[in-house]
């Protein structure tokens, strides 16, 4: 896609798997001295410098902990939560705001941890017996005390498509979006569908649109609370929509000029606010303006 990284996209640790399943040796990793990144509950907390800051594993209160990886052979953890996080990414200005200082690898690292996290938090009983679950293989997994079922942390597939007719792109936005922003629109790919499927599926559903020829453009980390965005590219054979209300609040064609005006003047823009630059769907509207298609 674009020279610009993929926030959340570019995890530089060494993730380490035969760690993973060796407890001596992450026994011996994990000592009083070693890394733990400093968190409140989930909220990165920067240093001065603008990075993540790192305590040691001695004061992790007797949490569960979470082996990260290596870097540079030099062991990394975090502490679970005594809660995961049950609100929407949206209400996470603080979080937000820290992330929008740190580096693009730290990101990564952050987002990563972030989900993993989360995940063990919200996930400590079974959902086979209901009994209490463990922490299991460094934190990529957690075993049931009462029927010994193995769960593995989950990521969860997104569709993310910017639909295309005659020179002109769909997007839409939904009652929650800041006053004019626009986004591409998006869906979790459900049990039993295809990536193209699922883009043709949300679509139809949010705009009333038939679309062909889905291709594949990047996919980016998205850790509120653990999806993978994928995003697509698709053509429409006509412009009519019909809006599911349920869904969306609007979606509108937007012509090259319109998306080049809502990047370079920003919040003046008088077409649309373009999505963030954290956002996949910003790099994909890039990605749009950039590719010749004529
Ligand atoms: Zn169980």
């Amino acid at each position: 896609m674009s020279a610009r990284p993929l926030a959340f996209a570019g995890h530089a640790l060494d993730r380490a798997d035969p760690v993973r399943s060796d407890p001596a040796r992450l026994a011996e990793l994990a000592h009083a001295e070693a890394r733990l990144l400093r968190l409140d509950g989930l909220i990165p907390r920067l240093g001065d410098d603008q990075r993540l800051q790192w305590g040691r594993l001695g004061d992790a209160n007797g949490a569960e902990i979470v082996f990260l990886g290596l870097n540079e052979g030099e062991p990394l953890f975090a502490a679970v939560p005594t809660e995961g996080d049950t609100d929407p990414a949206y209400t996470r200005r603080e979080t937000f705001a820290a992330l929008a200082l740190l580096p693009a690898d730290e990101l990564a690292l952050y987002g990563g941890a972030r989900s993993l996290l989360d995940w063990h938090a919200r996930h400590r009983f079974c959902p086979q017996c209901g009994g209490a679950t463990v922490l299991a293989k460094g934190g990529w997994q957690r075993d049931c005390t009462a029927c010994g079922a193995q769960q593995f942390p989950r990521t969860d597939p997104v569709t993310i498509m910017l639909v295309e007719h005659e020179r002109r792109v769909l997007l839409g936005r939904n009652a929650r979006f800041p006053q004019g922003s626009y986004s591409a629109l998006a869906g979790f790919v459900e049990p039993g569908e295809t990536i193209e499927e699922a883009v043709a599926r949300e679509v139809f559903e949010e705009a009333g649109v038939v679309v062909r020829d889905v291709s594949y453009i990047a996919s980016q980390p998205w850790p509120f609370p653990s999806q993978l965005m994928i995003a697509c590219h698709a053509y429409a054979d006509d412009h009519a929509l019909r809006i599911d209300p349920a869904e969306i609040e609007d979606a509108r064609w937007f012509t090259r000029d319109e998306v080049i005006e809502a990047f370079e003047k920003g919040a003046e823009s008088t077409s649309f606010r373009a999505p963030f630059a954290i956002a996949v769907a910003h790099h994909m509207l890039r990605w749009w303006l950039e590719r010749d298609d004529d």
